[in-house]
């Protein structure tokens, strides 16, 4: 290890500064979502089955709850624009906006050169966890999801019913895409339920059973047309282990609604990013 140099005490002493500060996004009309929801009526429901995926669409304006149902489980979200599969959630840069882990206000951003908001979260019935001695929070950006990649990595072993699979199937299933294809479109997911943190000596990247009980549920207002898909990891509660068949696992349940567009007012879909792209090229 190099040694510290006379002044090290004082570098380490100087003040952190936000990086992104959020105040200049412009604050979703929460109570306008509120209110339109309380008009919504159900377009239908999908049950992810344990240790599978499954996709969803949601229209502009509308909402999707994901519910836990029969036991703890977490949940691995993606989501595309729904005319563009190239448009998808961008988890890196919402966790640097509005923190690692996400709650009701908070908004799931869009890849570049896109980064505009897809959803916005309207009711979080985990939103009483806060941060737990350990650092823990729940519904974190910070993770990628489980892989067979990294498994086999890891383990040496391979496994068909990691998220990544899961969500790829779902995927290929809904569009036609073969499997192969459809991997490609995977990214790096909202970790819904899912209790996680880093550890303070080391920095390393944990998981702890999640508090989610039956009945708990998220739900995120839809800001463009979306086509989202859900795996409920084989990790169940991710108290223990995951990308195995070991852990206990329970289906999720994901309820689509629409509003009557006059509930919202003058709202409409957020435009995408007005940056001219030319990246000073000439
Ligand atoms: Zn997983």
């Amino acid at each position: 290890m190099s040694a510290p140099p006379d002044d090290a005490d004082a570098r380490r002493a100087v003040p952190p500064v936000v990086c992104y500060p959020p105040e200049t996004l412009p604050a979703p009309d929460l109570d306008l979502y509120r209110t339109a929801r309380v008009a919504a009526r159900k377009l239908g429901e999908v049950v992810v089955p344990p240790r599978d995926g499954r996709c969803f669409r949601v229209p502009a304006g509308g909402f999707f709850r994901i519910t836990s149902v029969e036991g703890p489980q977490v949940g691995d979200l993606n989501l595309w624009a729904a005319a563009d599969l190239g448009e998808r959630f961008f988890s890196g840069k919402t966790r640097a906006l509005h923190g690692t882990h996400v709650s009701v206000g908070d908004r799931l951003w869009s890849c570049l050169p896109h980064l505009r908001p897809m959803a916005t979260i309207v009711e979080d019935t985990l939103d009483w966890y806060g941060f737990d001695e350990y650092g823990g929070g729940v519904h974190d950006v910070i993770g990628t999801r489980c892989d067979p990649y990294t498994h086999r990595l890891l383990s040496g072993g391979t496994y068909h019913h990691c998220c990544h699979s899961n969500l790829a199937r779902a995927l290929a299933g809904e569009t036609g895409m073969p499997v192969t294809e459809a991997e490609h479109c995977i990214h790096d997911v909202l970790n819904v339920f899912m209790c996680t943190g880093f550890t303070r000596e080391t920095g390393q990247y944990f998981m702890k059973a999640s508090p989610v009980r039956p009945g708990d549920f998220i739900e995120f207002f839809a800001e463009i047309d979306l086509l989202g898909a859900l795996s409920a990891c084989p990790g169940g509660d991710c108290g223990a282990t995951h990308s195995s068949d070991a852990a206990a696992c329970h289906p999720l349940l994901v309820e689509v609604f629409e509003a009557p567009a006059a509930m919202l007012g003058g709202w409409a879909p957020p435009s995408r990013n007005l940056y001219d792209r030319s990246h000073g090229a000439g």
